[in-house]
């Protein structure tokens, strides 16, 4: 298994408007294949980021050099059963925490980049308490100074860590990770606001908006700054319907 795993992983990869996206059965699994194939970039996929990919190349060449990109969003779920493939929608925060279980589990050094230092001190605890065995190897927050970055990215990639959540938003997460995990091995995945979350300072849309697949409402309400970002998901419907 070992030595297949090295050569086929065991997901099929296809596109949706010419950006790379995983059918895989089971996102964890093939997260977790994915480390045993020496790490990589994880990036979870939604409509809003698939019109960035188009229009913004540098984070177009990071998503396709990515290792593992997950369906999360219902309008990249809705494009792929379009074209006939029947996949569940695989939210990044739940994909990250389910890495995070793993992490403690198998014991492995996890980092934590990104968020406000406020959110961070609350999120480091707040793991800690919730999942025993959790070993937060390295923590950092998202807003340090640029002459700060080199240095502390130096202490990261010398930590090794197995596992690094990147909270710095849509692009430059992705971005800054196709940089850093080069030579790494460990799994490295963006996961937006997803430490917010954890630590409470944010609410997830509740489970009815989200059957509804009304989440972008919810996430409008909460931040109506948001709403110029927003029109990227009529501008992506109306795309893949032109596609045909
Ligand atoms: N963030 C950060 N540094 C920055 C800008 C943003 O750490 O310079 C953090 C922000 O505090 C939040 C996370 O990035 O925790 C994701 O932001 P957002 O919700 O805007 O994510 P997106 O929807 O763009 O993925």
């Amino acid at each position: 298994m070992a030595t297949d795993a090295a050569e086929t992983p065991s997901w099929r990869v296809t596109q949706v408007l010419g950006v790379q996206v995983a059918v895989a059965d089971d996102v964890l699994l093939a997260a977790l294949e994915l480390k045993q194939r020496g790490g990589g970039q994880i990036v979870t996929l939604n409509a809003e980021m698939t019109m960035a990919a188009l229009a913004n190349p540098e984070l177009g060449a990071a998503i396709a050099a990515a290792d593992l990109v997950i369906p999360d969003g219902a309008g990249v779920v809705w494009a792929l059963k379009r074209r006939g493939y029947r996949v569940r929608r695989s939210p990044g925060i739940e994909l990250a925490r389910a890495l995070l279980e793993q992490a403690a589990q198998r014991g492995w050094r996890v980092a934590l980049v990104g968020a406000s230092p406020e959110v961070m001190a609350l999120v480091s605890t707040r793991l800690c308490a919730e999942i025993p065995g959790l070993n937060l190897a390295f923590t950092l927050h998202g807003y340090q100074s640029p002459e700060q970055w080199p240095g502390l990215e130096q202490q990261l990639r010398q930590a090794q860590p197995d596992l690094v959540l990147v909270a710095l938003g849509v692009p430059r997460q992705e971005t800054w990770i196709q940089r850093m995990h080069q030579g790494q091995p460990g799994l490295w995945m963006g996961v937006g606001g997803s430490f917010d979350v954890w630590s409470g300072t944010k609410q997830r849309a509740p489970q009815w908006m989200s059957r509804l697949q009304i989440e972008w409402l919810y996430r409008l309400i909460q931040e109506p700054s948001r709403w110029r970002r927003m029109l990227a998901l009529p501008e992506f419907a109306w795309a893949v319907l032109r596609r045909g």
